[in-house]
């Protein structure tokens, strides 16, 4: 069926047999990174080893490994992205868990409505139905902050760097007495400028973006208000007793490998982390806008070049995903004109705008992302 429909696109000459999945974010596009650095990212954890449910018993956190908690803190302190004295962090199977512990911890257990969670349009598509699927009695998804005309009673979303279209965004509701949770899942060097530490009472980040180790489902959460860590990790208590303490070692290790990257002078220029992930970034971005430029029918959102308190120089924002527009009116349903090049896209609907929009991950290994370039370079 979907090679009957591309018949009807004019123009596309080459192979579309293999299906290209650029619909998740899988950012597997780190891995010759990790692959270059070889023995000194590997860990190895004796059979005796981290076998108790406890790590810290003092913390609030208490299945909070020490040794990520100090590396987390240091890369932090190395990148300049967010503020971490006088912060709880709070570990969790992924920053996933994170955002439904921050949910349960800003959520009253004794209110008689649910609080209303929102986030700007285009927003995350995964925040909707994180809200709801428990159907939970504390919180229920209210959509698009921008059109809200809720009460005070609410949790807004905001994700900076955003996901889908890369914008540093700010509370939309900024002023009124609701709460926040800033998801600063793509506040690092190698998508955006630096530009300042940021400071806000809730911080979700994960290693899934930072570098590249989705599988290894570790996020973190920097939480100013004791009560509200504290919340934070009964939820991941009563959810999962806890955070994978071999994980936790491995993401610990893995910061600690960029860290060193940055902070020991005699290691050479290809242990830097970030600025392979720049580079990478920035020539798929070039190639991609030029792709786009010369096919004439999306547009690409554009960003202005900010100076990066981390490179110490201008630099470009370069989102972790192409956040498409059709410009071509032929052309209603982006993901179904992907889909007759059997490139899968996530539709604009599900980030709460129109199918004219479309997500595509930037993030993929270099194979997927050139034969999407292809394919998109042999429109006429
Ligand atoms: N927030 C944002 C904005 C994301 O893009 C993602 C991953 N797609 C997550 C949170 C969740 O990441 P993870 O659970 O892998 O840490």
């Amino acid at each position: 069926m979907e090679e009957k429909a591309s018949t009807a696109i004019a123009g596309i000459s080459h192979d579309r047999d293999s299906i290209i999945n650029l619909d998740h974010g899988d950012p597997t596009m780190f891995e010759p990174f990790w692959k270059e650095i070889g023995d000194s990212a590997t860990v190895v954890i004796p059979g005796w080893q981290k076998m108790s449910y406890f790590s810290d018993p003092r913390n609030l956190c208490w299945f909070l490994e020490p040794e990520f908690a100090n590396e987390a803190r240091r890369l932090h302190r190395i990148v300049g992205n967010a503020v971490t004295d006088d912060r709880h962090i709070i570990v969790g199977v992924g920053s996933t868990q994170l955002i439904h512990a921050a949910l349960f911890a800003l959520a009253s257990t004794e209110a008689r409505q649910p609080v209303d969670v929102i986030s700007a349009a285009p927003y995350y598509s995964m925040y909707s139905g994180i809200a709801d699927f428990m159907k939970s009695g504390m919180f229920h998804w209210a959509g698009d902050a921008a059109t809200f005309n809720g009460d005070d009673n609410f949790i807004e979303l905001v994700c900076s760097p955003n996901n889908p279209d890369g914008e540093i965004r700010h509370a939309v509701r900024g002023n009124e007495a609701g709460k926040r949770v800033h998801d600063m899942a793509y506040y690092w060097p190698q998508y955006t400028p630096m530009r300042h530490p940021a400071d806000h009472d809730i911080m979700l980040f994960t290693v899934s973006k930072a570098t590249g180790h989705a599988g290894t489902r570790i996020g973190w959460a920097l939480v100013k208000d004791a009560e509200v860590a504290r919340k934070m990790a009964k939820f991941i208590e009563m959810n999962t007793i806890g955070v994978s303490k071999d994980s936790q070692v491995r993401a610990a290790k893995i910061l600690k490998v960029i860290a060193e990257g940055y902070e020991l002078p005699d290691l050479e220029a290809g242990s830097k982390f970030f600025h392979f992930g720049r580079c990478l970034l920035a020539n798929r971005w070039q190639r991609l806008r030029q792709a786009i430029k010369v096919s004439g029918r999306f547009s690409l959102p554009q960003f202005p070049s900010e100076f990066c308190m981390f490179f110490k120089e201008q630099a470009e924002t370069y989102p972790g995903f192409a956040w498409l527009r059709s410009e071509d009116q032929t052309i209603e349903d982006l993901e179904v004109f992907f889909k007759t090049l059997n490139i899968l896209t996530r539709n604009g609907r599900q980030f709460g705008v129109g199918p004219e929009y479309v997500r595509v991950s930037m993030l993929d290994r270099d194979a997927n992302f050139d034969v999407f370039i292809k394919r998109i370079s042999s429109l006429e």
